[in-house]
């Protein structure tokens, strides 16, 4: 050993960088003037920024060609383009990806939370459905995110890189090449993601500032540009922040609705107690830019003799009158141990008939991707069986 080695201090570990995919603009301009870049040079530094992170989806400051190449040494010194891991990918036979995401951890006690994210791709579109949150504080009886113990709000760079992540899967950003499955929508101006639904993990309205600024992020016409009219926002029923979220974010609505009276409804999505369903309903007349063009969505799960009789078909249609409404029937998707069965075929389509027949469109969620289970509700529960079963074989 010599004198040297001896006496220097062990390597202290090299500040982890920040990644700056995910930043709203004003957060990049932030982390541009900790370079001590002059002002009047922040703000076009942050246009380039922009359309090289959102628009091309690049991961190396070194394809950023209009910016010096003293400057891109400069970032590199200080950031990274990191995405989160995918640490598994899953695709069915009819096309439903599934991913299942590591995110860093935030702080010291975080260890790194895991979220699925789905996507959906069908003829003249391709959705993909987001999380909001890990896990959820909200203890909807039939859906299973709700028994997940570990709760916290994703951060805005969480939940957009969700769909970084899934446009660089899908080869959704230029230069890549799309999966040539026949099944991702690809084409001239065609884009593989061209709808986001907040209907993963978690409730959107309990992580409103970091949903909001997601949105603008997602919506934002120089980078990664979805139209608002393409992102909904699913809700249990959080009345204070329905109008909030229209007015901030222009996205659309969609409410977990599920039941038409209260005392049913209290026991299906609890948060009824706090806010019944005239409150709510209240809330959806005052929505901020809703019109028979822009319609909110009500959700309804078919559980088998709990909610599916035409009586609650014809009390749905009278509540929803005057309303710009689209009914949105979901087969209900067992998970172990959940206390419902989903209603049966023939039920569900009498129920439909009659909501078909007071003038909605009444589409029964197809159930996709069932072979890898990437149904709504029921994200995460399946990986989390795998890893107890491989824990089970370890021991
Ligand atoms: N927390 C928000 C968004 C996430 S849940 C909300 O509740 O709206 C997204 C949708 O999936 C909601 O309509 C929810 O009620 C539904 N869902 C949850 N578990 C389900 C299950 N097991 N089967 C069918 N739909 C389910
Ligand atoms: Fe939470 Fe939505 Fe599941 Fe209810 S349905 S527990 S609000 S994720």
């Amino acid at each position: 050993m010599t004198a040297l080695s001896a006496h220097s201090a062990p390597d202290a570990p090299a500040p982890a960088k920040t990644s700056l995919l995910g930043l709203t603009r004003a957060q990049l301009g932030d982390a541009l003037r900790t370079l001590d870049l002059p002002e009047r040079e922040v703000r076009m530094r942050v246009n380039q920024l922009w359309n090289w992170i959102y628009f091309h989806g690049v991961r190396d400051f070194d394809a950023m060609l209009n910016v010096s190449k003293v400057l891109r040494g400069r970032l590199a010194e200080k950031f990274t383009l990191a995405r989160p891991e995918v640490v598994s990918e899953q695709v069915s036979t009819d096309g439903t990806r599934k991913w299942l995401i590591r995110m860093p951890p935030v702080d010291a006690k975080d260890k790194g939370a895991e979220i699925e994210c789905v996507y959906i791709p069908e003829s003249d579109r391709g959705t993909l459905c987001v999380s909001s949150q890990v896990g959820c504080t909200l203890t909807c009886t039939f859906c299973h995110t709700g028994t997940q113990k570990l709760v916290r709000n994703l951060t805005t760079q969480e939940i957009v890189s969700q769909l970084v992540v899934a446009r660089e899967k899908l080869g959704d950003f230029p230069g890549l090449t799309p999966p040539d499955d026949g099944i991702v929508p690809t084409g001239e101006g065609v884009r593989a993601v061209s709808n986001i639904v907040f209907m993963g993990m978690g409730e959107p309205l309990y992580n409103l500032d970091n949903v909001c600024d997601a949105l603008a992020i997602m919506s934002d016409g120089d980078g990664l540009s979805l139209s608002k009219r393409r992102i909904t926002v699913s809700t249990s029923g959080v009345v204070p922040q329905i109008g909030e979220l229209g007015e901030r974010s222009g996205a659309m609505l969609a409410i977990s609705l599920h039941a038409v009276r209260d005392d049913l409804r209290d026991k299906l999505v609890p948060l009824n107690k706090k806010y019944d369903i005239a409150e709510l309903l209240q809330a959806c007349r005052d929505y901020p830019g809703a019109s028979n063009a822009r319609r909110i969505t009500f959700e309804y799960v078919m559980l088998k003799g709990v909610n599916d009789s035409d009586a609650d078909a014809r009390e749905l249609v009278r509540l929803l009158k005057g309303i710009p409404a689209k009914i949105n029937l979901i087969p209900f998707n067992p998970w172990p141990g959940a206390p419902y069965e989903c209603s049966d075929w023939a039920r569900i389509e009498k129920f439909s008939d009659i909501v078909f027949n007071a003038g909605y469109a009444s589409p029964v969620r197809t159930p996709r991707g069932r072979d890898i289970l990437a149904a709504c509700g029921q994200l995460k529960s399946e990986t989390e069986k795998l890893r107890a079963r491989a824990r089970l074989a370890a021991d």
